[in-house]
């Protein structure tokens, strides 16, 4: 069995990132400015803005964070992303989600300019990933997508099944896999809560990723001996072994299934650290205009 190594592979991604945010700077370019918009003080989310400023400064990007209370009204939100869409500084706009409950996520996605969507959860880039056309593709799809080319994993003609059909991880990654591109052009299997005979289906596979929510849900006996195995799941566990308390664990039963496959992402360790670095490749992408021009 190998191991499909995320932290290395994206630390290798940032030493990239870093060297071509050099080469602009030397050629007198301006540096990649990813904008993020938080709202209220949940931890989570300021976890989540605090780690991308952090990654931003680390490959010598510029970041601002754009913070309002919990009760900014809709109007002044989308406000906010008209300035940083007619911002010529900032190249790239997330905004944390979830957004409280009197304002429509959806209209507030709808309004970033897709050209600075790096998220890609403007239905535009969705749509363009869709028919082929370069698109920023969102955060976790992106990251398994370059875990598998980068582990050079062939997926040409190979069965593959996703497991689970969320808009941010199932769908996007059962599309991914079955363009005409590589990686990709596999046979496509998507799996959901209504699926009858999951573990027949699942024990084809001959590339299994699993985006399903459910703790150590895929056992050895779903799994076809050889497989290439992506788990997307994270959960916090308690555990009496570890100083903090807990310990995270994925969607998959790794001790028993790394036994069958050939391949396999752990977590922590695998999906997760390819998160933050998709988001910066995206940005890198909106600051070189590569995906509008
Ligand atoms: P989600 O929105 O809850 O979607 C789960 C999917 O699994 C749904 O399509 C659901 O089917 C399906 N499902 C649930 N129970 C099932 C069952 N018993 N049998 C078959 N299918 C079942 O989850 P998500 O946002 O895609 O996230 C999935 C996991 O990945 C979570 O653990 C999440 O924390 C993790 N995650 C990790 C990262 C990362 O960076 N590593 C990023 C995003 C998510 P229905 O559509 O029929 O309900």
């Amino acid at each position: 069995m190998k191991l499909i190594d995320g932290k290395q592979i994206s630390a290798a991604i940032k030493e990239e990132i870093a060297g071509e945010v050099q080469k602009m700077k030397d050629q007198g370019e301006k540096v990649p400015h990813l904008a993020a918009i938080l709202v209220g003080e949940d931890p989570a989310s300021e976890t989540y803005v605090n780690n991308k400023a952090k990654a931003c400064k680390k490959v010598g990007f510029d970041s601002s964070t754009y913070r309002f209370p919990t009760d900014v009204t809709e109007e002044e939100l989308l406000e906010a992303v008209d300035f940083i869409n007619n911002d010529h500084e900032i190249d790239g706009l997330i905004v944390q989600l979830p957004l409280p409950d009197h304002i429509d996520n959806q209209k507030v996605i709808q309004h970033i300019a897709p050209e600075k969507d790096v998220d890609g959860f403007h239905p535009v880039n969705v749509g363009r990933m869709t028919i082929g056309l370069p698109s920023y593709v969102s955060a976790t799809p992106h990251g398994i997508m370059e875990l598998l080319m980068r582990s050079r994993i062939d997926t040409r003609g190979k069965n593959c099944v996703v497991l689970g059909r969320s808009n941010i991880v199932g769908k996007p990654m059962s599309l991914l896999m079955a363009r005409n591109e590589e990686p990709g052009n596999a046979t496509v299997t998507v799996c959901h809560s209504k699926t009858q005979n999951l573990a027949e289906i699942t024990s084809k596979a001959d590339i299994l990723i699993v985006a399903i929510g459910r703790p150590e849900f895929v056992t050895a006996d779903m799994v076809k001996e050889g497989a290439v195995v992506i788990d997307v799941g994270i959960h916090r566990v308690p555990s009496d072994k570890t100083k903090s308390g807990f310990r995270l664990i994925g969607d998959v039963r790794f001790d028993e299934v790394s036994e069958k496959a050939s391949h396999i992402t752990p977590v922590p360790g695998g999906v997760g650290p390819m998160t933050i670095v998709s988001l910066l490749m995206n940005t890198l992408k909106a600051a070189k205009r590569e995906i509008y021009g």
